[in-house]
């Protein structure tokens, strides 16, 4: 329900704004406000939303906020005035046949422009696969991962900006410019971070111990593979990706939404900076379950979260990720209505949960979830 915020955002927009000093001073001045106009009632102007997301989950998601922003929030020109930024996963992206291929990134970037495949979750509408198969005749694809020829367009153009020396965040900008998501989308790193799976027993050629590549585990063993521990390729020399940190500190509500907690939130906080930057936003930070009634729902979120040793539950998803009032990330954390029980032990345990319909079937029950999103986001900030 954020028909009574815009209400009261009438009210603030009338007033003065005071001048823009420093960015510390701005985030300060940002907080002071909201706190004042928590303590007399009024709720201020959202302005900015940042979301940190993997794939089909996060990219669903953010087309639901999207639409409920265009609805409280609009631009008069069919979108909306508060500016979004998605920051994406790229611990599943991978060179296959030469390209560099962004499973996540893509799969948000054709889901808010309009060319996903609904049935499949990711990948393009209307696809064919007339050139994999071709890599096929010489002996040199892979039986497990197929890259359909429309997707292989963006490959292409992908990889061949990299290779003249584009980062990664200045090809996702260039690729968007075609896709015009109506959000702004970061990799997380412009430095290449690839999740690994160690193997705990032997699979196929893949010996006892070794690490493969997650796509490997994941399309090719559907994560049936018995696996010890996740591994990121490459963290030790990522930073953020320009845009990362600034979109995490400056948000006035941050979004974890129902994407896997280890290999799609979880690779985005073991980037060295990003956990900081939650923990010191003045962002109010809410989550949204993927898993409801006891499973990871489309998908096999389950083995991920059993590798780690953490149960698949709403609950101890939410207590994984933590209380901010005790370290933790959360400020906020919404349950479908079956995990209804968990609510008051996440309360106590310091996380405000709600209990609401958290499939996502279409583009309006999703919106109504991102309102209820943001809805727990400003009691937070009441709390505050
Ligand atoms: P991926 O990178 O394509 O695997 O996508 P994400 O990591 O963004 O999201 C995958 C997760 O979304 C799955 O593990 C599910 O737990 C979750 N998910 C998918 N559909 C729904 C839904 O309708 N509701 C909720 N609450 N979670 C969902
Ligand atoms: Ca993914």
């Amino acid at each position: 329900m954020l028909g009574p915020i815009v209400r009261k955002n009438r009210v603030r927009e009338n007033q003065a704004t005071p001048a823009r000093t420093t960015k510390s001073g701005e985030r300060m001045r940002r907080f002071w406000r909201t706190r004042a106009a928590c303590l007399t009632g009024a709720v201020t102007e959202l302005q900015r939303v940042t979301v940190l997301t993997g794939g089909v989950g996060g990219a669903r998601f953010t087309r639901g906020l999207l639409a409920r922003l265009g609805e409280a929030y609009p631009d008069g020109d069919g979108g909306t005035r508060v500016a979004v930024t998605v920051v994406v996963n790229t611990g599943d992206d991978m060179t296959l046949n030469g390209l560099r291929v962004c499973p996540d990134l893509d799969t948000v970037m054709y889901t808010l422009g309009g060319g996903i495949s609904e049935e499949q979750g990711w990948g393009r509408d209307e696809e064919t696969k007339r050139v994999s198969g071709e890599i096929a005749a010489y002996g040199r694809g892979w039986d497990w991962f197929t890259l359909g020829d429309l997707d292989l367009g963006t490959h292409i153009v992908r990889t061949e900006l990299l290779r003249d020396g584009a980062t990664l965040s200045e090809a996702t900008e260039f690729l968007c410019r075609r896709w015009r998501p109506a959000a702004r989308l970061l990799p997380m790193s412009d430095q290449p971070v690839e999740t690994h799976v160690r193997l705990a027993g032997a699979a196929d050629e893949h010996p006892a111990g070794s690490l493969i590549h997650f796509e490997e585990w994941w399309v090719r063993y559907r994560a049936g593979a018995a696996a010890s521990e996740f591994v990121q390729v490459g963290l030790e020399s990522a930073v953020p990706a320009p845009g990362v940190l600034e979109a995490i500190r400056d948000a006035d509500v941050v979004i974890l939404p129902p994407s896997n907690p280890v290999v799609s939130v979880g690779t985005i906080l073991a980037v060295p900076g990003v956990r900081a930057a939650l923990r010191e936003t003045s962002a109010r930070v809410v989550g949204v379950s993927p898993i409801i009634g006891g499973s990871a729902v489309r998908g096999m979120a389950d083995a991920c979260l059993a590798t780690i040793g953490v149960d698949t539950s709403a609950q101890a998803v939410a207590l994984h990720y933590g209380a901010r009032a005790s370290g933790g990330l959360l400020d906020g954390w919404l349950v479908d209505e079956v995990d209804a029980p968990a609510v008051p032990t996440l309360a106590a345990a310091g996380i405000p949960a709600r209990a609401v319909p958290l499939w996502m079937r279409d583009v309006a029950t999703t919106a109504r979830m991102a309102s209820d999103a943001l809805d727990l986001a400003f009691a937070a900030g009441e709390r505050a």
